[in-house]
């Protein structure tokens, strides 16, 4: 019989922390990574399922990964607030398989002071009868993949359902009882017009009556059916212009309906917003279950193994604890927290709260990052500036990746920032939820980084740990 293997010191160091500390983080993401067919653009971590076990047998590695972290943090503080269970494609689960992953997570974790708890829907695999046994699970938002109304675009994208189809979804969760819901359209699709978008976003916002829109440009990735189409040159992918120009459209058309522009992609009515997507770009906490799931927490990223055959045999009941299918993991210093902050902060019609950056960083942003280039962007109406925020403008949203690589190029050497401030553990994190639960966050430390190595290290354990 083989040795067990042994953890990589880095989960044995993430392991140790988290049994120290015992603080649940803030968001919980639930990753199923089957589809009924694979999309021909999409590079996400998802497979088309052949046999119906398959199904069963991860909802039970799931459940399974979940009982492992859970006795890692027995008793711990706090509970997660937003619940998304994403992939692939959540919905292809059974009705009473949907039932015993949500309330299996439920029995398992901390998740009785939910504020949102969002499941992802492909409408070709959407019923009545799932959409209730989801509500009475406690899910109580719906991302549905609409992607298109027109029918011959939805072809050209390879979806396996119809506009029919998506249009009906709309109906049957609004008859299950859900009062919230997204619908993701797609932006440049292959033969998409002005007019077709057009009419696409009226019917969402209109007759379908959106209070979320997620709205994503189609973007080539390598190694896609839809990529090597298009080296062929069979596939017309619109060029950037028109992108900016459709995305204009999109940000007009929605602003009409009430929808407002509140992250890059993503555009709600006030109070619309998604709860746990938010957390995600205010850089707060987050686990990650599933394959190739990614967690943020306690100083750490890391993600699981991400084929599903793997994960399955990684979380194995008998033996296995939590961290054991941890397939890449890294922990992050000063710099690298700093530049995640602007990047995801800017994304975000809110911005990046200068207070809290500096507060939990320990450096102010114009000390954190040349302030000419502030000054720069700010005369350049890319970005404002006031005592609180720095928030992209209108114009800097239409830019906002280059603003950010503008301001990350430009990092100033802090003191002390050459050497590592301590070998060993990260000792904290951000007070992610002193908003949400003051009394909680209490005992946090104030400034996170007394204890964090500014050398972070990366390792691929997929091959050590999973052979
Ligand atoms: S349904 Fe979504 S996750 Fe599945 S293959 Fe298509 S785009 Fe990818």
């Amino acid at each position: 019989m083989s040795e067990p293997q042994r953890p990589h010191p880095l989960v044995r160091s993430l392991v140790e922390s988290l049994s120290s500390r015992r603080r649940w983080p803030r968001g919980l993401y639930v990753h199923v990574p089957y589809c009924v067919a694979k999309c021909p653009y999409c590079d996400f971590n998802s497979y088309a399922f052949s046999d119906p076990g398959q199904l069963d047998e991860m909802v039970e590695a799931i459940l399974q990964e979940a009982e492992q972290w859970a006795a890692l943090l027995e008793g711990g503080r706090g509970g997660f607030r937003t619940l998304f269970v994403g992939g692939g494609t959540p919905t292809v689960l059974r009705p009473a398989q949907l039932r015993r992953l949500v309330v299996g997570l439920r029995e398992r974790l901390p998740l009785s002071d939910l504020e949102e708890a969002t499941i992802e829907a492909n409408p070709g695999t959407l019923t009545l009868e799932k959409l209730e046994a989801l509500r009475e699970a406690g899910i109580d938002r719906v991302s549905v993949g609409v992607q298109s109304l027109q029918p011959d675009e939805l072809r050209r994208l390879g979806r396996i359902h119809t506009a029919e189809q998506a249009v009906r979804s709309v109906a049957m969760i609004r008859r299950a009882g859900f009062a919230r819901f997204n619908l993701d359209v797609m932006v440049a699709i292959p033969g998409q017009t002005a007019e077709s978008l057009r009419h696409t976003l009226d019917r969402l916002v209109g007759e379908l009556g959106a209070r979320h829109v997620s709205a994503y440009v189609l973007t080539l990735e390598e190694s896609t059916p839809f990529f090597e189409a298009w080296r062929r040159g069979e596939l017309p992918m619109a060029d950037e212009e028109t992108q900016a120009r459709m995305v204009e459209l999109v940000v007009s058309r929605l602003a009409g309906a009430g929808l407002e522009r509140y992250e890059v992609s993503n555009f709600a009515r006030p109070g619309e917003e998604s709860k746990h997507n938010l957390g995600y770009w205010r850089h707060q906490t987050y686990l990650g279950l599933g394959p190739g799931a990614h967690s943020f927490w306690a100083g750490f990223r890391f993600a699981s193994v991400r084929a599903p055959a793997a994960y399955v045999g990684a979380v194995r009941p008998g033996g296995a604890t939590a961290g054991s299918a941890v397939g890449f993991i890294e922990r992050l210093c000063l710099r690298q927290w700093m530049d995640e902050r602007i990047l995801l902060g800017l994304r975000i019609a809110e911005g990046v709260d200068r207070e809290r950056f500096a507060r939990e960083l320990g450096y102010p942003l114009e000390e954190a990052y040349d302030p000419r280039v502030w000054d720069r962007l700010e005369a350049g109406g890319l970005i404002r500036r006031d005592g609180r925020t720095v928030r992209l403008t209108d114009r800097g949203f239409l830019v906002a990746d280059a603003v950010a690589v503008a301001i990350t190029a430009s990092a100033r050497p802090l003191p002390g920032e050459a050497e590592p401030l301590l070998q060993g553990e990260a000792q904290g994190e951000p007070d992610e939820d002193v908003g949400a639960d003051p009394a909680a966050g209490a005992d946090q430390p104030e400034s996170q980084f007394t204890g964090a190595p500014h050398a972070a290290v990366e390792a691929d354990l997929v091959a050590a740990a999973h052979p």
